[in-house]
């Protein structure tokens, strides 16, 4: 572990007085304690804070709704008729893609429905689907439903990949390993490229190559990357990846959710996918002509047209980050989180599930602890913070970068120091 950490407060002061992201904290709305202080928010994995903008943003929408009517696809000041496309150059800088490759839309299991009717395509003797074992629970009755619906059994067709005895988090060579002896009769990988639990990170790139070599297609949730960690979507290479926004990404609860589709599938898709007419040529959607002429890219998956009060409460989450830049995020997540595990190793009450090694990991913290995690949870809850816990023995906690500081890591250092007592 880093040695030039230190444990005072003075410390975790001078860090943040350092921070160039320390005036985005004031961006957010802090939940209150009961004393009306802000509470120690570590819970920006399960639900982000609401920017103060957001509030902003809907409400422009509803005095635009009143004002115009249905003229507000076109006069509104930001016009709904396109609103989805004002953010879709934020969205393709947050992951690393083209524009042509993102778009936001429905909710995350409803995209990776769609992504699998068009990149699920199981034939007699190419059929597998290889996941993580205990992946998010949406994600495994997606997955499992997908099988199905073509006539075959999880049994049969459900491939997971364990950690090894007495350990947590995968190896890499093990996927690859598992992946090549798969080999031909894998439809698709489907991975987190960060784990919603552990927090482990993945070579989406190596993965997607291993993938590919045996001519499966490939595609990642990152509702635990997206926001969290510095990703070059495009360049990594999968055909599709999906992932929720109100997580890492602020958006609020029930938030629309991201898609990206490849560019190689941007202009010649030719595989089974279902329509709506927010996917129809922009140019002839009106004219309720019969056939369906995809838009190119990934908005040719659009079915209907956008909830707006959700699309502008992204817009406000995504103005930020688009200003502090993914990288500078990642990059103080990074320093973050590593502090908080520099903090909680003294405390002797947990091991630490989440890779140590900085390039496996975002910003997530996993606690398998030693002690009641049911009751010390409850006492951090009485303590003011917010954080999460799962049965039987896990807490996570995730110092998020755009709104907690070093400050809040040091105190909850000092909060945990009390409950574990
Ligand atoms: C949060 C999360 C979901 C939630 O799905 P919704 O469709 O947004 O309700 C699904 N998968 C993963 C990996 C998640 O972390």
């Amino acid at each position: 572990m880093e040695k030039h950490f230190e444990k005072t407060l003075a410390y975790a002061q001078a860090q943040d007085e350092k921070d160039p992201l320390k005036k985005f904290r004031n961006e957010f709305y802090f939940p209150p304690k009961v004393d009306g202080s802000p509470s120690l928010y570590f819970a920006g994995h399960s639900l982000g804070l609401q920017p103060k903008k957001a509030r902003e943003f809907i409400i422009a929408e509803l005095d635009d709704w009143a004002k115009f009517g249905v003229e507000g696809h076109f006069h509104a000041r930001h016009p709904w008729l396109p609103y989805h496309e004002f953010v879709t150059g934020m969205v393709s800088r947050l992951v690393g893609a083209d524009p042509l490759e993102v778009v936001m839309m429905n909710t995350l299991t409803v995209n990776l429905h769609l992504m699998m009717l068009s990149f699920y395509r199981p034939t007699k003797s190419k059929f597998k689907i290889l996941v993580e074992a205990g992946a998010f629970p949406s994600d495994q009755y997606a997955v499992e439903s997908q099988i199905r619906l073509h006539g075959f059994h999880p049994d049969q067709a459900l491939v997971e990949l364990f950690p090894r005895l007495g350990e947590r988090c995968l190896r890499m060579e093990d996927i690859l390993e598992r992946i090549e002896r798969e080999g031909d009769e894998l439809a698709l990988i489907l991975m987190g490229n960060a784990n919603y639990l552990t927090g482990q990170a993945f070579d989406m790139k190596e993965i997607t190559k291993a993938g590919h070599q045996q001519n499966a297609f490939v595609g990642f949730d990152l509702a635990h990357g997206a926001g969290n960690l510095k990703m070059h979507l495009h360049d990594a290479g999968p055909d599709f990846a999906v992932w929720c926004s109100y997580k890492y990404l602020n958006s609020g609860p029930g938030g629309l959710a991201g898609c990206f589709v490849h560019a190689r599938h941007a202009y010649d898709f030719k595989g089974p996918r279902l329509h709506g007419w927010w996917g129809q040529n922009k140019k002839t959607r009106f004219k309720m002509e019969k056939t369906f002429d995809p838009i190119p890219g990934v908005e040719g998956w659009q079915l209907s047209n956008p909830p707006i009060f959700q699309m502008a409460a992204i817009r406000a989450s995504l103005d930020i980050f688009d200003e502090a830049g993914m990288g500078r995020i990642a990059e103080k997540g990074e320093k973050l989180t590593s502090y908080l595990a520099y903090l909680i190793q003294d405390l002797n009450f947990c091991e630490i599930v989440t890779p140590a090694d900085p390039k496996e990991r975002g910003s997530l913290m996993c606690l398998k602890v030693k002690v009641d995690a049911q009751k010390l949870n409850e006492k951090l809850v009485k303590m003011g913070v917010h954080c999460d816990f799962r049965e039987p023995d896990i807490i996570r906690f995730t110092p998020i970068p755009l709104y907690n500081s070093f400050q809040d890591v040091f105190e909850l250092y000092e909060v945990l120091k009390h409950a574990i007592q």
